[in-house]
């Protein structure tokens, strides 16, 4: 399904189309193995470079931060063509999409031209510095200490689960600033290089990947920080949990929409594999009622977004997201499960996607990696906390 917008908008969409089809990187570049999310190989600096200097990288961005001040509805075209061809646009997503926000909302000028510029132009690469042992859902508990001495923070504690810190030259790094005061009124955002003595970082092998390690714990040890790296005010850190993000959050839903859709293809080709009786399994009727059922939900998941994202639109709030993040999530995740469990022991060889998909994988993998999307951004059951309170107004448990 593909809606169709304005006349305006479907130029800019041919005009987008038709600088893809010159310039995105080949195949086989795409499906090169990655080691982890924050390792930028020259091609990937090249390709993000060229999206920056044409005005393709971020498109609701003015020109000299690599966008075009585009449109909302532009903005939404430019993200479904991008995830239509699963063509990223950063191999480091948490710099492009979280940190270089932030830099945007909260730097100072000479934050911005120090890491915000190098940052679009795939010069640097980024890790998140926010779970903690203690502090995943609740990140406001969260122990790492940063003490002002001087002209510089002095950091200790432990991160985990910060995706590419083994690769990152620079951490946007929330730590805790004040003990005296409720914990959100505390929280402060340090930049931190990588390279600092007295940081050790741990890579965490993952059970469904080989080549690619992106969990690490990081540990801090009397770590020194210039003052001038604070980012944001002293002890407002929470404020960059919340505000940078809104905007591409809003038109995110659309990721699970394309993931569910290419899923629920890959079942719907699973017909002619034969079935416990031998029989294809287009000939058992639960097979079709649940290619039915999951049809529905996937249409069903790309009209609850573009309704969210038409409320954007007008201004208005849209609880679509939360509502999407869980919808899409475990819908993506049923349908992994119900495609392995139709396969039997085949779904442990059986590829799921044709070789246009980076992250290839059988059936079981494929399942096994989609536990990983009901977690962060708000694990599902905070998601549901969330729709509960905000959306349905129950009281708070
Ligand atoms: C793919 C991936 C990439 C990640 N990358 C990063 C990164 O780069 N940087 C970073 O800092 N972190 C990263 N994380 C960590 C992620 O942010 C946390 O895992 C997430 O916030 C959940 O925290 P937790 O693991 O401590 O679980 P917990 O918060 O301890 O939750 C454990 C369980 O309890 C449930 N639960 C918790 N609170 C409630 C509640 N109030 N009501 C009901 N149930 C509740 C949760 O839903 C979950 O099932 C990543 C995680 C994943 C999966």
């Amino acid at each position: 399904m593909r809606l169709r917008y304005g006349d305006a908008e479907e130029t800019y969409r041919a005009e987008l189309v038709g600088w893809l089809e010159v310039h995105a990187p080949a195949r086989a570049l795409l499906t090169r193995p990655k080691r982890s999310s924050a390792d930028l190989p020259d091609w990937a600096r090249d390709w993000q470079r060229s999206l920056f200097d044409a005005g393709w990288l971020i498109p609701g961005w003015p020109p000299e931060l690599g966008g075009r001040n585009a449109s909302p509805a532009e903005q939404m075209i430019y993200f479904e063509e991008m995830k239509r061809r699963e063509i990223p646009r950063s191999l480091n997503p948490q710099g492009l999409g979280i940190i270089a926000p932030s830099l945007r909302d909260y730097g100072t000028p000479e934050q911005q031209q120090r890491w915000l510029l190098p940052t679009l132009r795939a010069e640097i690469a980024w890790c998140l510095g926010m779970s903690e042992p203690g502090a995943g859902s609740d990140l406001a508990s969260l122990q790492t200490r940063a003490v002002l001495d001087g002209d510089h923070f002095v950091v200790n504690g432990q991160k985990v689960w910060t995706s590419g810190a083994h690769h990152a030259d620079w951490c946007m790094c929330f730590v805790r600033t004040n003990t005296d005061v409720p914990k959100h009124q505390g929280i402060s955002v340090l930049i931190i290089d990588m390279t600092s003595p007295g940081i050790d970082v741990r890579p965490i092998p993952e059970l469904t990947e080989r080549d690619y390690v992106d969990f690490n714990e990081v540990f801090f040890t009397d770590v020194v920080v210039p003052q001038a790296h604070l980012l944001g005010e002293l002890n407002h850190g929470w404020a960059l949990t919340q505000g940078s993000l809104a905007h591409e959050r809003a038109m995110l839903w659309v990721e699970y929409a394309y993931d569910v859709q290419r899923a629920l293809d890959a079942m719907i080709r699973l017909a002619d594999e034969p079935g416990a009786d031998g029989r294809p399994l287009r000939a058992d009727a639960r097979y079709r009622d649940e290619v039915a059922a999951f049809y529905v939900d996937a249409q069903a998941l790309l009209l609850m977004g573009y309704r969210g994202f038409s409320k954007f639109m007008r201004g208005r709030s849209a609880p679509e997201h939360s509502l999407l993040k869980l919808y899409g999530s475990e819908t993506l995740q049923r349908l992994l499960l119900a495609g392995s469990e139709w396969l039997g022991p085949t779904g442990v060889d059986t590829r799921i996607f044709g070789p246009a998909m980076w992250r290839q994988g059988s059936w079981i993998v494929q399942y096994l990696r989609s536990f990983s999307g009901t977690i962060p951004g708000g694990t599902s059951e905070i998601q549901r906390n969330i729709i509960a309170e905000r959306v349905l107004g129950l009281p708070r448990a």
